[in-house]
């Protein structure tokens, strides 16, 4: 017995951590900072950690099934009804489950190129296959509706990625309605929005039809309501439990029965809900995180000697020639960032905004590599 065979199948590149590259390097991991993972620089919500120390005598329980805590506090959050709040095991296992909520064997996704390698990936392991959408590179990188619908070919699922990883870009909500509207009934448009707190655009979740039909956090905003548009957001890089692995999407009214049928027994465990529970309290650190990325991104595209593109992620596209070789050098400086050439983009770097101090040092060791 062999286990598929998934050869052809892209892989997923995790960045790697501190440890292995100091290991590597033979070198101490307090001589490192790493700005490659989108991950918080300020650490865990204070409120969330201190969630995580608390749950730890009550480890030995089940979570309950449902999350009901938890699901609630989101529902109440975008003002829409708990079932249509499908947590999962990070924005992945959300992905997961809607592949498997969704895709037939032979059923094809339509993902962004360049783009993040999971959507791909999840619709492989459940037989489905994919194509792609160019997230097109001219005067900086542009996601349009024009260019998704140029490509779309009857997809089953296709996937909108706003904030755009690695890009920084964004679909506006016109872009996003009208390719909800243009696609055929049966396909789903699944709107990633693992960055949104750092943008100051509108969430997609305006456009998810609720029970009553006036959804959306935006009750003002006569959008149609629609059941062909899900949004996933993720507990990972505003709320800094990326470690905990806590996510969910938000479906169609319509949907809310087939997440008894395609999720894990306990989607999310434990320690995450009551942590994540608590991070939704902690204002005071997602703002601080959010201000500190557009203060980082501002930073960055005025003192970097290369170009850097307009993001609303907390990260910047940097283009510096060759990407393995700068990113390399920046590492045997103590900076790890994310060399974009598994992107396909083998020019770029992306670097997570870091703290005041991780933002200087990145930008003059970036420089100084540039330089040479
Ligand atoms: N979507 C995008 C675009 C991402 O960049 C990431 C994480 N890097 C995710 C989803 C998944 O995040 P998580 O599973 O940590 O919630």
């Amino acid at each position: 017995m062999h286990p598929r065979d998934l050869s052809d199948h892209v892989e997923y590149q995790a960045g790697r951590g501190i440890e292995e590259v100091a290991r590597e390097l033979g070198r101490d991991p307090s001589e490192f900072v790493k700005l490659a993972s989108n991950e918080n620089m300020f650490g865990p919500s204070p409120l969330g950690a201190e969630a995580v120390r608390e749950t730890a005598t009550d480890v030995h329980h089940y979570p309950t099934a449902d999350h009901a805590d938890l699901v609630a506090r989101i529902a109440d959050e975008w003002d829409v009804t708990d079932d249509q709040v499908w947590l999962a095991n990070g924005g992945d296992g959300a992905l997961d489950y809607l592949a498997r909520a969704t895709l037939e064997p032979g059923d094809d996704v339509l993902v962004p190129d360049p783009g993040f390698s999971y959507y791909g990936m999840t619709a492989r392991f459940h037989h489905g296959g994919v194509s792609t959408y160019p997230v097109e590179r001219d005067d900086g990188f542009s996601l349009t509706a024009d260019a998704v619908l140029d490509a779309y070919d009857g997809e089953r699922v296709v996937f909108l990625t706003s904030p755009h990883n690695p890009s920084g870009g964004r679909f506006t909500l016109d872009a996003v309605e009208e390719i909800a509207e243009e696609t055929d009934e049966e396909t789903l448009v699944v709107v990633d929005e693992a960055y949104g707190e750092f943008t100051d655009a509108p969430t997609a979740i305006d456009l998810v039809r609720t029970r009553d039909g006036v959804a959306g956090s935006n009750p003002a905003a006569s959008r149609a309501k629609r059941d062909d548009v899900v949004v996933l957001r993720t507990f990972s890089k505003a709320y800094g439990l990326a470690g905990l692995r806590l996510g969910y999407a938000v479906v169609p009214e319509a949907w809310a029965d087939a997440y008894r049928r395609v999720n894990t027994p306990f989607a999310a465990n434990l320690v995450a809900c009551r942590a994540g529970l608590a991070a939704l309290e902690d204002d005071e650190h997602v703002e601080r995180t959010v201000e500190t990325a557009a203060w980082a991104r501002e930073y960055m595209t005025e003192h970097i000697d290369a170009r850097v593109f307009e993001s609303h992620g907390n990260f910047v596209l940097v283009e510096v020639g060759d990407a393995a070789a700068v990113a390399d050098a920046l590492k045997r400086r103590g900076v790890i960032v994310r060399d974009c050439t598994s992107f396909g983009l083998d020019d770029c770097i992306r670097i997570t905004c870091g703290t005041k101090e991780e933002t200087e040092t990145v930008v003059a060791e970036l420089n100084e590599v540039l330089a040479e």
